[in-house]
């Protein structure tokens, strides 16, 4: 039913996307005022060892709360938001926020960190440095907590600037993914250049694992053993079904994301899922 529901709300949303007569002008206009106005919310993913279940980070995923059109997901608006550069001032928002969440789950669960999605307009830029230790130090969080989600096109054209950018954020200790890992038209040399410290294997072969398809586990399965040979971690994403589990997990994959494990959430579901219940109360 809530699939059911999920749907239909799709369709409503992309329904009145075109026909409410909001134009892209005014939607740029809406998303100009989105951040100021509060209209921006931040769901938690957990991402977990795939031997114990123990959630050991969360992604923060954007959502945009529309006064007309509802809650719209990312792939409704991010596009926009790059092609005009709003994504700066969204990003920025959302790297905040996320530390400053990443800060409070952290009182109770001080081993979770936290993983936020960086545009890659972010990273031609020289304030970039400025910008993520303004978010950690206003967080007090330590560095070693936060994890920058890169995706391969970003980093492709990654120039000596960004290189360098990249290794003093790496000084600092901050973590670095690539995100999506596999779906890019990247060339496997650049992972020689980037410093890194985790691969995300993109939900597109995770998905295949469970119909069997040979390609797919090769895939999945040379990847692990790429990152495993460049001292990278390794996220699985998208698991969805215990079989996909299994299969990551008899790959070698030391740690998942997906709906099998726990949906996008608002915080106060991911402090819940951190503390066992406690009985004695
Ligand atoms: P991503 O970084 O690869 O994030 C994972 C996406 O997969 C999320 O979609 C998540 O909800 C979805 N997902 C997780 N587990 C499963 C699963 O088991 N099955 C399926 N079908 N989907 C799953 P979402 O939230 O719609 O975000 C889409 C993309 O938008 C993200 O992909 C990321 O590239 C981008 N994004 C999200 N938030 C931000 C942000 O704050 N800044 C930037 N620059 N990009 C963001
Ligand atoms: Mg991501
Ligand atoms: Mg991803
Ligand atoms: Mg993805």
């Amino acid at each position: 039913a809530a699939k059911a529901a999920g749907k239909s709300a799709y369709r409503t949303c992309t329904r009145e996307l075109r026909e409410s007569a909001v134009t892209r002008a005014e939607l740029i206009a809406d998303l100009r005022r989105a951040v100021d106005e509060g209209q921006l919310v931040m769901e938690f993913q957990p991402i977990v060892d795939l031997a114990t279940g123990t959630v050991t980070s969360a992604e923060a995923l954007v959502r945009w709360r529309h006064p007309r059109l509802g809650v719209l997901t990312p792939a409704k608006f991010l596009p926009l938001a790059e092609e005009t550069g709003l994504i700066l001032p969204i990003d920025r928002w959302v790297l905040r926020e996320a530390c400053r969440a990443a800060a409070t789950w952290r009182e109770q669960a001080p081993w979770v960190t936290v993983a936020v999605n960086i545009a890659a307009a972010h990273l031609r830029r020289p304030d970039l440095i400025a910008t993520v230790t303004g978010a950690v130090g206003a967080a007090g969080l330590p560095p070693r907590a936060l994890t920058l989600e890169l995706t391969e096109s970003a980093l492709i054209e990654g120039s000596d600037a960004v290189l360098e950018r990249l290794a003093q954020l790496r000084e600092l200790g901050i973590r670095i993914a690539i995100d999506d890992f596999g779906t890019g038209y990247s060339s496997l040399s650049y992972l020689h250049r980037i410093p890194a410290t985790e691969l995300k294997i993109d939900r597109s072969f995770v998905s295949r694992l469970d119909a069997g398809d040979p390609r797919a586990y090769a895939t999945v399965e040379m990847v692990n053993r790429l990152a495993h040979a460049f001292d990278l971690a390794v996220v699985a994403e998208g698991v969805e079904t215990g079989a996909q589990h299994a299969a990551v997990a008899a790959i070698g994959c030391l740690h998942g994301q997906g709906w099998r494990y726990g949906r996008p959430a608002a915080l106060p579901d991911l402090l819940a899922t951190l503390t066992p219940a406690d009985v004695t109360h």
